[in-house]
């Protein structure tokens, strides 16, 4: 008898993951990318068992490209879901995961913490649908509780939250939304399944902004959801009718970065908790926020949840914030995204929390003086070099 085969690392799995063997003598080792609107067909046969799906093939690239399939297999795989959608952005991931499962009628319970464009989704467009929302501090779990309605459908939450890092327990939330027959929704953007598989914890719906970890180098463009196959199909279904394709290109570059995803995560975790530790003790930093330090309101539950690091992303409070943006110009960009191979800064306050309201950003702890750092792959000892440099400047 021969002995059981073991499971592939992440690092191993993100490398190979998604692509098939193709038959050919000499075929290309990466898939190419397939710019056809339209797939032909030999016969009437061939047509109909494309178009009813009893085998899957692409006839109309709105309703996925072999690119977009193999990207799926691969994120499936990755995050240990049976299926995964890929969508035009992270946002039409998220929309249409959410409306695959709720109508009129239904209820949500969202952290407070979401991305910015998240809360006004569910703020402002779902209301207008008929679907009622309650924004909760997930970290309270009696709070949580209360916010539940017998019409509620949905508890949705980040894995770590933007810009903050606060660390929900998954486990606990699954087994309260599973509790009252709703499901658990989890955006996994700032983790990435390289730092933590939410499903695993008990999470029916893993979305992700794939511009970020998993495509690593801001140029890819896309979303996805990852959960059970039913409720992929009706994701898929509102993803369609509402138009929200990702495009063969996106695809093909997202399966690129992708391959390097164990490599960059465990780069971008060292180089972060690194710089979390040298600003958290620096005179001109007034907080630092980041799962790792020892004073993190979830320091416990976080080395629990993440026992391979936390990635790239950590928050600063800093003396003087205009100053030490100024004082990196030209080393360190400040652009309004993340999870680059090269670090940058973000300003929540303007950018990604802009749509909340003035009061609510200040009541969850976001200031003017707040910076978010998207720690990259760079060596640890320039990074720290340039930043020591500009907070003395
Ligand atoms: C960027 C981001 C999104 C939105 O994704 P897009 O691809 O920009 O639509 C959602 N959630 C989080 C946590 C993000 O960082």
């Amino acid at each position: 008898m021969s002995a059981p085969k073991p499971a592939p690392d992440l690092t191993t799995l993100a490398a190979r993951a998604g692509e098939e063997a193709r038959p050919n003598r000499s075929a290309p080792l990466v898939e190419p990318i397939y710019q056809s609107t339209v797939y032909a067909f030999a016969d009437l046969d061939d047509l109909d068992r494309a178009m009813s799906g009893e085998e899957p093939a692409s006839f109309y690239y709105r309703n996925g490209t072999p690119n977009a399939a193999t990207l799926e297999r691969a994120l499936a795989a990755l995050e240990g879901t049976e299926a995964a959608l890929v969508a035009g952005s992270g946002m039409a991931a998220i929309s249409a995961a959410l409306l695959g499962v709720l109508r009129a009628g239904d209820h949500v319970v969202t952290d407070a913490r979401v991305y910015g464009v998240t809360y006004a989704l569910l703020a402002e467009e779902f209301p207008r649908l008929g679907i009622e929302v309650s924004f909760v501090d997930a970290c309270n779990h009696e709070e949580v509780a209360a916010a539940f309605r017998p019409q509620t459908r949905v508890l949705h939450v980040e894995s770590l939250t933007n810009p903050l890092m606060t660390v929900p327990d998954l486990p606990a939330l699954a087994a309260l939304a599973h509790g009252r027959g709703a499901l658990l929704s989890v955006d996994n953007t700032f983790a990435s399944p390289a730092m933590l598989r939410p499903a695993e914890h008990g999470a029916d719906l893993v979305t992700h902004s794939v511009s970020k970890y998993l495509s690593g180098h801001s140029a890819a463009f896309g979303g996805v959801v990852c959960g059970r196959a039913d409720l992929m199909a009706l994701a898929r279904t509102r993803l369609l009718r509402l138009g929200g394709t990702m495009s063969a290109f996106d695809a093909w570059m997202t399966l690129q970065g992708l391959k390097t995803l164990g490599l960059r995560m465990r780069a971008h975790s060292g180089n972060a908790q690194a710089v979390a530790d040298v600003l958290v003790n620096h005179p001109r930093v007034k907080a630092v926020y980041h799962p790792g330090l020892s004073d993190h309101p979830q320091f416990h539950l976080a080395m629990d949840l993440f026992p391979n690091g936390f990635g790239g992303m950590l928050s600063a409070e800093i003396e003087d914030a205009p100053g030490f943006v100024r004082a990196l110009a030209g080393r360190i960009p400040l652009a309004p995204s993340l999870a680059d191979v090269v670090t940058t800064l973000s300003w929540p306050w303007g950018t990604s929390h802009r749509p909340l309201p003035e009061t609510e950003r200040r009541r969850l702890g976001i200031t003017p003086g707040l910076l978010r750092l998207s720690i990259g792959i760079e060596d640890i000892g320039d990074l720290l070099g340039e930043f020591e440099a500009a907070l003395e400047s």
